[in-house]
């Protein structure tokens, strides 16, 4: 990225998770100018244009194949608040389940099911009711140790589960339990496959919509196309938006059949629905990730940015950090809790004079980088110098001097990974610095 007066910087923040593929990448503004002299815009009530239905097909060849049915529309806000009336229409039940710490949107439906900040909602209440909210294994909310053992925490957090669906409400009066598979803005956590795995049975067990929101997690971010396929299930439900057309917007959820056909006729639509400019886009970034190996790219890089986030702290045992964690690009480093108030603003505040583009997140001190799934060797690298500078500058600006134990090791959260890389090695996903 150039400023008007020709700064450069190095970008990991990708527009929030959306310019997977850089910006200006030449093939997607070769197509986008061509559909651009062909049709702009043209709405869905009259029929199909052609960049939509060549979408359709390439989306057909990477979407988890039993959800075959699709609704589009432009923002994840919006494919959010379209699930919630998909379920409701599917099942007959109003309410909803999500994951303390969520964030799934801005909209009226989707500030009643983000707990992630309390901004979001503040001065709207009262909020949309039939909402229960239900803790997931993140331990800075749990208030239990880093180092926890996360089989027993994933245990609590399903038994609280079991008590909060009878407590809050019946099972019987839920639609749908919507969760992202990699807790986003409030805080890049990982969630573990065997929490995942114990919503699904649960929703299975009640007849209840299981809903992965893989609108930050989806499209190659963490090393797969969406998360699903890498924690091995089949949700009813998945939702899709911010990187699918690299930058113009477009969203949707993908369904199974029968919940489309449940779907009362006219419930679900939008001006802008399949944009042809979106969609042009959005061809041709599934075909540019499979001519670029861009999923190989992201496992390669992905490795070299956490073994060199790692690197860092053991060269650096002094600084305040706790935790360096994530799945394929999509990359939090957490403070410790005696870290000064505000380091993690400063630090993006340090990096970015420094010419590097990150970004924080969440109610606690929390960094993520969202490079574009296409980013070099040699600009990770530079990407790391530049934050390590940063970083160093942020806790000498907060006044910060360690006087505790130092960081002796970095230690996997469990002893067996529970995600696996695209060629089938076991990779962690947090890494604890033990003091
Ligand atoms: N769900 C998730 C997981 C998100 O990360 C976001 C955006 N950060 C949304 C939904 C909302 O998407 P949008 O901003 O396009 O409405």
């Amino acid at each position: 990225m150039y400023t008007e007066d020709g700064k450069r910087y190095l970008d990991l923040t990708s527009g929030i998770g959306v310019t997977n593929l850089g910006h200006c990448h030449p093939r997607l503004v070769k197509v986008v100018q061509t559909q651009a002299a062909t049709l702009w815009h043209g709405q869905l009530g009259m029929g199909t244009h052609k960049a939509l239905a060549d979408l359709i097909d390439d989306l057909s060849t990477v979407m988890p194949k039993h959800l075959t049915n699709l609704f589009f529309c432009s923002t994840g806000a919006e494919a959010v608040e379209g699930a919630l009336r998909l379920a409701r229409n599917a099942t007959g039940r109003q309410n909803v389940i999500a994951v303390q710490g969520a964030y799934h949107g801005r909209t009226n439906a989707c500030m009643a099911i983000t707990t992630s900040k309390y901004s979001y909602h503040i001065g709207c209440k009262p909020l949309m009711p039939g909402v229960t909210i239900v803790p997931c294994p993140f331990t800075s909310q749990l208030k239990v140790s880093p180092n926890s053992n996360m089989d027993e925490e994933v245990k609590r957090c399903l038994g609280i589960f079991d008590d909060l669906i009878f407590q809050t409400t019946n099972p019987k009066e839920v639609a749908m339990v919507i969760v992202e598979p990699v807790l986003g803005e409030g805080g890049y956590v990982p969630l573990p496959k065997a929490y995942l795995e114990g919503l699904t049975k649960r929703c299975k067990d009640h007849g209840i919509l299981f809903v992965l929101d893989e609108v930050q997690t989806g499209y190659g971010r963490t090393g797969s196309m969406f998360m699903a396929e890498q924690i091995g299930i089949e949700p009813d439900m998945m939702l899709f938006a911010k990187g699918v057309a690299n930058g113009l917007p477009l969203a949707g959820v993908a369904m199974r059949p029968d919940i489309a056909k449940a779907s009362i006729p006219g419930t679900q639509g939008g001006t802008y629905s399949g944009n042809a400019l979106s969609c042009a886009s959005a061809s041709e970034v599934i075909k540019v990730f499979r001519d670029e190996r861009i999923l190989e790219n992201v496992a390669l890089r992905s490795a070299q940015l956490m073994n060199g986030l790692q690197d860092i702290v053991r060269r650096n045992p002094e600084l305040p950090l706790q935790e360096i964690r994530g799945r394929g690009l999509m990359i939090g480093i957490q403070f410790s809790d005696n870290a000064p108030s505000g380091i993690s603003g400063e630090t993006v505040a340090q990096c970015l004079e420094r010419g590097l583009m990150i970004l924080n997140t969440s109610k606690f001190e929390i960094l993520r980088l969202i490079p574009p799934l296409n980013v070099t060797a040699d600009q990770c690298a530079e990407a790391l110098k530049l934050f390590e500078e940063g970083l160093k500058a942020a806790v000498a600006a907060k006044g910060y001097v360690h006087n505790g134990p130092k960081v002796a090791s970095m230690k996997p959260c469990c002893a067996t990974p529970c995600y696996k890389n695209l060629d089938g090695t076991p990779q962690a996903c947090r890494f604890i610095c033990q003091r």
